[in-house]
Parts: C-alpha cells; structure tokens; sequence
C-alpha cells in the first residue's frame, strides 16, 4: 500500500502537475492509500450552478441530464462539471480507512464529505438508475476517496439526510458572512442578501442577524420567494428584483436601505450576471462576499474598476473553520429555517 499525497495528487491521471480540483482527470480505482479513505456513496448534491447549467442545456430532460452526468463521472473520475467549474459534494458511509488517515473516521459512520465533488475521486456502479435527472439531489451508489487532507462531518442523527445534505453542502456560507459583519463591528452594518429565498442565502441571513447586523435585506426575485422569506422572519426588510439587472437591483436595495447602499452584500443566486449589480447595491467601503459558483472574477474585477467602486470583494471560500457545526447549529435553532429548506427540497425532488 502507498503512502498517498495528503493533497491527493497521487491520484492525478491528467495533466501532470496539477493538483486533483484542477485535474481534467484523476484516478477513481477503490484501492486506497495509506493516507486515504474510501466512502461508500449513497446520495451526490449537485452544486445548484451546475445543476441550473444541466438543467437548461438538456432542456429539462432528466433522461439527458442523467446520462450527462454520468458521463461526466466516468470521462473524468469525478464530478466536475466544465460549464460552472462547480461539483457539490455527497454522504455515504465510510467503507475503508487507510492506517495514516489523519481525518479520524471510522468505517460504519455516516458522513458527509465538505469537500467539492470537482477534486473527489469519484465511480458510479448503478447507472443512476434510481434518479430521474429532475433534482440537485442524487440516490446514488459507488465509491469515493478522501484525502489526507479533506474535511467530512459526522452527519446529525437527529436530522433527515436530505436535509443535513442540503445545508452542509452550503456551510461555507454562514459562517463566512458572521466573519465579515463581525469584522465590521464598530460600526453596525447593512447586509443585503441576493438569492435571500434560497439556501446559502437564507441561511446568510440568519448568519447576519446572529452577527449583530444593524440591519437585514432578503433580495428576492419574484412575490412568491418574498412571501416565502417574509413568512420565516429572517430578514429585516424584502426587496424583490432581479439580480442580473444592475441598475433595478441597485434602485432596489437603496429604496429598501433609505437611500444607501449595503455595507455588505452576499451574492447567493444560482445565474451568472450579477457582479455589476452587487457592486452597485454596495455602499463604498463597503464588502461584497461572492459565494455563488456562477461569478466570474473578470465580470466583478474589471466592473468595480469601470466604476471607480471602492468595495472589498471575498470569494465565497466554501470552507472557514468550525462552517458545517455553525450551520447545523444556526438551522436547529430556528425552525422556520428549517421549514424554508424542506420547501426548497420537496420542490427540487
Ligand atoms: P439555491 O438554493 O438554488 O438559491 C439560489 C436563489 O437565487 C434561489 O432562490 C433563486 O430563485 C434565486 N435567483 C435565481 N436567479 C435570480 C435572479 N436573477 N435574481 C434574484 N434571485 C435569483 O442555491 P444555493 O444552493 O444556495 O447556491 C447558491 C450559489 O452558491 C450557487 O451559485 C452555488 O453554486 C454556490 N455555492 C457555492 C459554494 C462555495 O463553496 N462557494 C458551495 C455551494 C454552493 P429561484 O429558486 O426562483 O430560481
């Protein structure tokens, strides 16, 4: 048995040098290292970027959209999709713990993997046979492998697995959003969520009302997600409009901030299209934190300099330490959270 590279670029098959996110392929062989662990899967969350882009490329056909993915997995020996750079990540039980695994895993546990399906080696054995191609969420069988230097959470047992997939599949989120409104304590800040109905999004806003935030903004898209969020009580104030259109979402978040613009601004919508409109919600000096996997850094960089916006812009890391604790925390404590995403899942089954 061979040590393994913590990072896992032993399992690089293609091209040479890279490390496994960038890899077009790695190596999906069950054999494990040393230092690894091999998982048995039993349900993939798709990344919701990726899926959207699946989704409207085959047209809503799920026959298409699963052969597509299970392509995909085999071309690549993981789940990468190439459109939104974006993979998601999955639960399974642990089947196999190499004797220098640092992570500290049992086999028989069930866990959730918290890190991106695009560097997770990764082989499907029933075809998928068991989803209809229609939802984020996939039954699935097969294996995976973690690296030395991969995170995975015990799952809770006191919640239901497409729950706890769900919100660990977003954790990152919250807990980056605490950090910036903490950071910025001195003075109590604004914070205008978009994609506030969704669920990086709703739990931003709880994240942000936790922090001590003076003030918090759900950006919704239509009357039926405002009606949705204003029935959970996460947000201080509802604007709708759509956040591809800069200049509308602009008008918007300053009517909704008696003419200012936020002092924070998350971006948790699923489309590409909204840097520009973000930076012009946000207030100057003011800190934008892209968590959504359809941004282009391009798009925000060179946007904010054509307008001479003096903001400070995070790419939503989608790990910060203790990320999956505080949202399961921040979801246990807040059952109309939790009844926002049994909503989100039923629609996307
Ligand atoms: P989600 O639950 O689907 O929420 C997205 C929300 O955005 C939905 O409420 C959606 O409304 C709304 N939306 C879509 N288009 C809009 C528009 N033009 N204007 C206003 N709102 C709009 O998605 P999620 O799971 O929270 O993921 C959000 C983003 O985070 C995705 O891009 C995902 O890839 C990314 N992500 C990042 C990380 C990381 O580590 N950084 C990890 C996981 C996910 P409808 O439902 O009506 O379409």
């Amino acid at each position: 048995m061979s040590t393994g590279s913590p990072v896992g670029s032993h399992r690089v098959v293609s091209p040479a040098g890279v490390l496994p996110q960038a890899a077009d392929r790695l190596d999906d062989t069950p054999d494990i290292a040393e230092t690894e662990v091999r998982i048995r899967i039993e349900r993939l969350n798709l990344d919701a970027a990726s899926y959207r882009q699946l989704h409207t490329a085959h047209h809503g056909d799920g026959e298409a959209i699963r052969a597509a993915v299970l392509d995909l997995v085999e071309r690549r020996g993981k789940m990468h999709n190439p459109q939104t750079g974006s993979g998601g990540m999955l639960i399974g039980t642990v089947e196999a713990v190499g004797e220098r695994s640092p992570l500290g895993l049992e086999p028989g546990q069930k866990i959730a993997t918290l890190v991106s399906l695009t560097l997770t080696p990764l082989r499907i054995d029933d075809g998928l046979e068991r989803w209809d191609g229609l939802s984020e969420q996939i039954p699935a069988s097969g294996h995976a492998v973690l690296f030395a230097r991969s995170i995975a959470a015990v799952l809770p047992e006191d919640m239901p697995e497409p729950l706890a997939l769900a919100v660990l599949d977003v954790c990152g989120a919250p807990a980056l959003v605490r950090r910036v409104v903490a950071r910025r304590a001195h003075a109590r800040s604004t914070v205008a969520v978009l994609g506030a109905a969704g669920k990086s999004g709703s739990l931003s806003l709880a994240a942000a009302r936790d922090a001590r935030a003076a003030t918090v903004l759900g950006v919704v898209r239509d009357d039926t997600e405002a009606a949705r969020l204003k029935a959970t009580g996460l947000a201080d104030r509802i604007a709708i409009a759509d956040a591809t259109d800069p200049l509308a979402l602009a008008e918007a978040v300053a009517e909704a901030l008696d003419g200012r613009g936020a002092d924070v601004t998350v971006v948790c919508v699923d489309v590409p299209g909204c840097e520009h409109g973000a930076i012009l919600a946000t207030a100057t000096g003011g800190t934008i934190v892209f968590f959504s996997m359809a941004t282009s850094f391009s798009a925000a960089a060179l946007g904010a300099e054509g307008l001479a916006a003096d903001v400070e812009m995070l790419i939503g890391n989608g790990y910060v330490p203790g990320h999956a604790d505080y949202a399961l925390h921040l979801m246990a404590a807040d059952p109309a959270l939790k009844d926002l995403f049994a909503i989100r899942i039923e629609e996307a089954r």
